[in-house]
């Protein structure tokens, strides 16, 4: 089944995030991680790619996993700054022989120190989305960027693009984390007025340490409000508190945005079935509605 059509269901949907093991030795854990997560029932489970591509084959397998062992949709995500387009074809091929039917179409961070653009590289998500395309019939996600992307002085390009990219034959939408909904409701408004009608699910991450929140910040760039920050210098030095704060922070995003007619949302849950758990628990009766 295709994601799209998920989405276009008059209900709400949750989705959940893992990533695949550095090194075949961590596979296990990711493996009971993501048995723990589909328990939850979510809508789908995306398996994000490893930054320069040297995780491809577990993307394949956990993704593959989650759709033939769990019963659950899964999100395959792909990008192609590090790979060459014939290593990109391949991927595409074998993910379309796995029986994968919905890929996330990512440039991805450029390698530090290589030469970019090349001839033998796709350049773009958008060239990325028209490649995958033509070898067969995908569901394909991209990724966009409430706050703008940090390549990107203005934010008009960064709108300009994305409507570029959706018109390259984009489903649907994923937003990069934010923490203050209002950034995300102007970014709405935006793409809105600009053309792009696709559905777009908020991505929300639940902070549960002050280790993770700096590390969220050096990749994402995304801005942090005084709310948010107040609680880390309150709670962070005590762990549990810290986690349950987290939660709580990023449940109260969860219904704020329910409440102002988001239907979809993507929680990027990072490995972590017992912070998945205690969200769900926490919409337990918000989910039905
Ligand atoms: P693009 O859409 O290609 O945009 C990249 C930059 O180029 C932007 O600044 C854009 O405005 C600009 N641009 C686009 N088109 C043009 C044009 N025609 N001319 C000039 N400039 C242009 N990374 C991973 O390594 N693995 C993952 O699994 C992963 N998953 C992600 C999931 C989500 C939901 C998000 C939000 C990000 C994810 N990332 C992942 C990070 C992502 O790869 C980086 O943010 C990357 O820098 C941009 O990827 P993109 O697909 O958005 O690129």
């Amino acid at each position: 089944m295709k994601i799209i059509d998920r989405l276009n269901e008059d209900r709400i949907h949750i989705s959940f995030e893992v990533f695949p093991p550095k090194t075949d030795a961590g596979f296990d854990k990711v493996m009971d991680a993501t048995d723990r997560i589909a328990k939850l029932n979510p809508s789908y489970i995306s398996v994000t790619y490893g930054a320069g591509g040297g995780t491809s084959k577990n993307t394949a397998r956990i993704a593959s996993h989650i759709k033939d062992d769990l019963g659950v949709l899964s999100l395959a995500h792909l990008t192609c700054a590090s790979s060459t387009k014939e290593e990109v074809r391949g991927v595409i091929d074998n993910l379309r022989q796995l029986g994968i039917e919905n890929i996330l179409a990512l440039r991805g961070d450029i390698p530090e120190g290589m030469a970019f653009p090349t001839e033998d590289r796709f350049h773009y998500a958008w060239e990325l989305v028209e490649e995958i395309r033509k070898h067969g019939d995908f569901c394909i996600g991209a990724a966009c960027y409430p706050e703008g992307h940090v390549e990107n002085d203005h934010k008009a390009d960064d709108i300009r693009y994305l409507k570029q990219k959706v018109d390259s034959g984009v489903d649907f939408l994923t937003t990069q984390m934010f923490f203050d909904n209002d950034i995300h409701y102007n970014f709405l408004y935006r793409i809105r007025e600009a053309g792009i009608t696709v559905p777009v699910l908020p991505g929300i991450m639940p902070i549960t340490s002050a280790v993770q929140m700096k590390r969220s910040q050096e990749l994402s760039g995304t801005v942090f409000p005084r709310r948010f920050l107040a609680l880390l210098d309150r709670f962070g030095s005590y762990p549990e508190a810290m986690m349950q704060a987290g939660i709580a922070y990023a449940t109260d995003q969860i219904i704020d945005l329910l409440s102002n007619g988001v239907k979809n949302i993507h929680i990027y849950s990072m490995n972590k079935p017992d912070v998945a758990a205690r969200i769900m628990q926490n919409l337990s009766e918000i989910i039905k509605c």
